[in-house]
């Protein structure tokens, strides 16, 4: 790797994968790899890594020189009665997969040296943050706008690589760059899905067998959306319909929203039009799913 004046940087190995898991020592590594000119390129997860996880890093490593993903599971980002305690974490795992793919550096840091006693400065995106996951989840994206801003400063990345399986998330951290002047390229890559539509997410390893087949329904509520979007029906009421019948057939009620916004500004309308946003979040057995398709 060359990073022969970084001996004072405390770096472990974890199956000859190399590990930061200070703030200090992920930053002095990153201002030396940029003073000698490589384009940093920064995935960050949750861990429990999947294929839609791998298509990220893999593009961050076609886009950039030196390849960093962060493994941090965000308190701030989750409710009192979310699943925080019980989130999927397979550290071992993780390193496995991101050994395959060849990553320069994983950071992975505990949450005392992210939030240390006494951390009070948040980052809010107020009007994006409103809608959709925003009302069943209040302070969701305040977390994540701050933790997103703390690993910017830390790993400072010149290219981050974010799924559209959180589009929300997204589009939120792409304003949050824009407004606070970030010199930051943000990547959005497609959804990855199983062969019958779910969209992979680190929750669905809560999904008993059963209800892994009904959360099929999610995708196929979208579909049918976007399919009659096509065939000339474009009142949103209606389409909205047509998709709740298909949750509801698979027993899919406790839904928290299925809705049609505009794609950039995540407005509410009543005509649908191209580009526009169809999202989805709902429970499915203790998993509460999110999905969402353009029209
Ligand atoms: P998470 O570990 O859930 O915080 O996700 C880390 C990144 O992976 C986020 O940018 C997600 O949007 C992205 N991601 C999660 N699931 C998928 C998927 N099925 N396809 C593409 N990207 C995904």
């Amino acid at each position: 790797m060359g990073l022969s004046p970084l001996q004072s940087i405390h770096m472990t190995e974890k199956d000859s994968i190399k590990v930061v898991d200070k703030v200090n020592d992920m930053q002095t590594l990153s201002n030396s790899v940029r003073k000698g000119g490589r384009i940093i390129s920064f995935v960050p997860t949750m861990g429990a890594l999947h294929e839609g996880h791998i298509s990220l890093i893999r593009k961050a490593k076609e886009k950039g020189e030196f390849l960093i993903v962060s493994i941090f599971v965000n308190p701030t980002q989750f409710g009192l009665n979310e699943d925080y305690k019980k989130y999927s974490r397979d550290l071992e795992g993780d390193l496995k997969k991101i050994k395959e793919i060849g990553v320069d550096v994983v950071f992975l840091p505990d949450v005392n040296e992210i939030y240390p006693d006494g951390f009070e400065t948040y980052v809010e995106v107020e009007e994006l943050q409103k809608p959709l996951c925003g009302q069943f989840r209040p302070g969701h994206f305040k977390g994540v706008a701050t933790i997103v801003l703390k690993l910017f400063n830390i790993v400072k990345p010149d290219i981050a690589i974010f799924g559209e399986k959180d589009y929300q998330q997204l589009i939120i951290i792409q304003k949050m760059v824009r407004d606070l002047h970030l010199e930051i390229e943000i990547i959005g890559l497609p959804i990855i899905r199983e062969d019958d539509g779910l969209a992979l997410s680190s929750r669905n390893a809560y999904l008993s067998k059963k209800e892994r087949k009904h959360a099929k329904a999610l995708s196929e509520a979208l579909r049918e959306i976007t399919k009659s979007f096509d065939q000339g029906h474009n009142e949103v009421k209606d389409l909205i319909q047509r998709g709740r019948d298909i949750l509801n057939k698979s027993l899919i009620y406790d839904i928290d929203y299925l809705e049609i916004r505009n794609g950039r500004t995540l407005e509410s309308k009543e005509e649908a039009q191209s580009g526009d946003l169809v999202a989805v979040a709902a429970k499915v057995g203790n998993a509460r799913l999110i999905d969402n398709m353009k029209l």
